[in-house]
């Protein structure tokens, strides 16, 4: 930053770029920070080759960097040195047999003209930045006054996010599994909704990911599971209610007191809780996430595998930890009766979790065709737009009023 001070005071040109890694976080999550650690290590190397002795290169922190590059004609050199970081980086790298892939976005502020203070100019590469994620990412964006008009979008949706608890904006649907023998409802997924006053429906794929990097997924996964509990207590038929983990509740060591609580407060019979956890959660600190499990499923909760089959290594993890369930991931229910392959691996799947003594469950049915095909292969359960798509809290109730008094009469 003292260059940049110097190069600022002098009049003499100079670059600022910021660049962030694209897709990082997702390498990190799945194959654990080791691996993460090493292609950090690369992408650095990477950064040397691209840039000359002159230039200053920092690790800003997480998965960003900044450069710094004086003596050479600016914009042309920025530009230049922003072409090979987007094209050096994000070329495949191989580690420990994975072959991943990884990019970089960038933007850039030039001194004098886009700012003389270190921090004007860290900010206007920042919105540079922002806008070359905006518009696709593995690129790179120069700075330009207007793209200070507006506070970006990422911002302005953090800050909603922030305030959603506390203005009532999240809302849980819920969207019921039947068992396909009995063909009754044995259960309820809880899905989450943010309401937002003016973007409307945002979806759990898009503010999840937000409220973990913004570490409110404490404060949201909570309100989830005693507001799912409370609800699922108050049903006229006993039937089970799964919940959605991330796995960054686990971190903080108090998820196990968070669930006993929720049911405590509710009343919910613990052996009507199931919790859905995804691989991401057995990645880190593997042995302080089976403590929690194994805790949990002391008091009665059930352990649920969700997505399965879109990870890296699920098997490894069915040997950790005695999974309740396991959820077959959408993806080999889509037309799975016109494709043998995925028939074959449902098939797989279902035999290994009955030798396990897990129950299975097929995410994401949406024909008459999967049903039939699932239900050949041994599933279990299913959930899925054909039998129900999320529904509110009061119609959820009233599917339920209503498949008690069928079973009645
Ligand atoms: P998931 O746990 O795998 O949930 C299943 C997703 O598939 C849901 O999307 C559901 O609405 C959708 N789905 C169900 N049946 C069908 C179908 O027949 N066809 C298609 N195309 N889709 C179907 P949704 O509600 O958008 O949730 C997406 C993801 O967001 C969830 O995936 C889950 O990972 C996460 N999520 C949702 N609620 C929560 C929550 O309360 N906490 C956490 N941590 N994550 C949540
Ligand atoms: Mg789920
Ligand atoms: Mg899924």
């Amino acid at each position: 930053m003292e260059r940049l001070t110097n190069v600022a005071r002098t009049g003499q040109a100079a670059a600022l770029l910021y660049i962030d890694l694209d897709r990082f976080k997702a390498v990190n999550d799945t194959l654990g920070h080791p691996i993460g650690d090493t292609l950090l290590r690369k992408v650095a190397e990477r950064f040397k080759s691209a840039t000359r002795d002159g230039d200053i290169v920092a690790r800003l922190g997480g998965d960003e960097f900044a450069v710094i590059q004086s003596d050479t004609p600016q914009p042309a050199g920025a530009q230049a040195l922003a072409t090979r970081l987007v094209d050096l980086i994000g070329r495949a790298y191989a580690i420990d047999g994975h072959l991943l892939h990884i990019g970089a976005s960038v933007g850039v502020a030039i001194a004098p003209i886009d700012g003389r203070e270190p921090d004007v100019l860290l900010k206007n590469a920042d919105l540079a930045l922002y806008r070359a994620k905006a518009e696709g990412r593995g690129c790179y964006r120069m700075f330009a006054p207007e793209m200070a008009d507006h506070l970006p979008a990422r911002r302005a949706l953090e800050t909603d996010l922030r305030r959603a608890l506390a203005l009532k904006q999240l809302q849980l649907l819920y969207q019921p599994q039947y068992n396909l023998a009995s063909k009754l409802i044995i259960g309820f997924e809880a899905l989450i909704r943010w309401h937002h006053p003016t973007r409307g429906v945002v979806p759990p794929e898009e503010f999840i990911p937000l409220a973990e990097e913004i570490s409110i997924i404490g404060a949201i996964g909570e309100w989830v599971l005693r507001t799912a509990c409370k609800q699922a207590a108050a049903w006229p038929v006993p039937v089970t209610i799964a919940v959605n983990l991330s796995p960054v509740q686990f971190r903080g060591g108090k998820l196990a007191e968070t669930v006993t609580s929720a049911l405590a407060q509710s009343q919910l019979d613990a052996h009507r809780l199931e919790l859905e956890i995804t691989e991401g959660a057995l990645l880190n600190d593997t042995n302080d996430v089976l403590k929690t499990l194994n805790r949990l499923r002391e008091v009665g909760v059930a352990v649920t595998m969700d997505d399965f089959g879109t990870g890296y290594s699920s098997l490894g993890y069915l040997q950790k930890f005695p999974f309740d369930k396991i959820k077959i991931d959408q993806c080999f229910v889509r037309d799975i009766d016109s494709h043998v392959e995925r028939q074959a691996i449902f098939r797989a799947v279902t035999g290994l979790a009955a030798a396990l003594r897990m129950k299975t469950i097929a995410e994401g049915v949406e024909t008459e065709g999967e049903l039939a095909c699932v239900g050949a292969a041994g599933c279990d359960e299913v959930q899925g737009y054909l039998t129900g798509r999320p529904i509110s809290a009061e119609a959820t109730m009233a599917l339920l009023a209503t498949t008690c008094s069928a079973e009645a009469a």
